[in-house]
């Protein structure tokens, strides 16, 4: 299902109104957690008058270390309904296990299955039981080839509303959190009809370089950008490394946008 070859047009996923896919550059951004309302909310606002469309933030966090800030939980998923009512923003946000599926229909627009979870075979059947667009992440060690299975998963289920996201892989380099795999854009896009995002965030781990790589995905054909800001990356509470301030996420829109209009 997933295969460009029965079916040669790209696919557009409708988001509450706002396209990915087919030619247009869709911007989703906002912390990696949600912390608070107050913080969440500001942060959407200047995202939004900066060009992103999609609000992102983690409610339930999928973190490496069980000491570490697991996220606000349910809490977090009702202060994002909260700033979408507010700003207008659909919400992008991460599930981690198959019993939270009807929750997540409810209150998110775009479900999103991290790339720790790309292979959790019941997750992506209970979602592909459902219609909600879902965002589905490339493992940290994953094929291209194993990415388009897991669409697979989640589309024979009958739902066919599925984005691809290249977040960076794990490959010798230690000096990146993960290596941007520029190569699977168009590799994807040759092989399935299906909308691919790029997130340069997870893929450097490194705020510096979120712009050139989110750049470089945009030369590359991305049909969208995952990118993570924060107004205090130094005391985030979770990636503030890699986070970007909203002021630095407005000039990468502005060259996003210039590059856009020569291409
Ligand atoms: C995230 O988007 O916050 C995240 C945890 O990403 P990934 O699954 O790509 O590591
Ligand atoms: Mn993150």
């Amino acid at each position: 299902k997933a295969n460009r070859k029965f079916h040669p047009e790209d696919s557009v996923v409708d988001v509450n109104g706002v396209s990915v896919g087919g030619g247009t550059l869709t911007v989703m951004a906002g912390p990696c957690s949600v912390e608070s309302f107050d913080q969440l909310e500001g942060i959407a606002r200047q995202c939004k008058s900066s060009g992103a469309q999609i609000l992102r933030g983690g409610a339930f966090k999928p973190r490496t270390s069980p000491y570490a800030f697991q996220g606000l939980g349910e809490e977090g998923l009702d202060i994002l309904m909260d700033v979408k009512k507010e700003t207008g923003m659909p919400i992008v946000t991460e599930i981690m296990a198959p019993r939270y599926v009807e929750l997540f229909s409810e209150k998110a627009d775009i479900i999103q299955i991290g790339a720790r979870n790309m292979q959790n075979f019941d997750l992506l059947k209970e979602v592909g039981q459902t219609k909600k667009p879902i965002l589905l992440k490339r493992g940290l060690s994953s094929t291209i080839e194993e990415l388009l299975m897991s669409a697979e998963y989640i589309m024979s289920g009958g739902n066919e509303n599925v984005i691809l996201c290249e977040r960076g892989i794990r490959t010798f380099e230690t000096y990146t959190r993960n290596t941007l795999d520029i190569s699977a854009i168009p590799a994807i896009k040759k092989l399935s009809h299906l909308p691919v995002v790029v997130d340069p965030s997870h893929a450097s781990g490194l705020s510096y370089m979120v712009e050139s790589l989110a750049l470089a995905a945009v030369a590359a054909g991305a049909d969208g950008l995952l990118i993570e800001v924060h107004n205090d990356p130094k005391h985030a509470l979770c990636d503030g490394a890699q986070s970007l301030t909203p002021e630095a996420f407005e000039g990468v829109m502005h060259k996003i946008n210039a590059l856009k209009n020569v291409m």
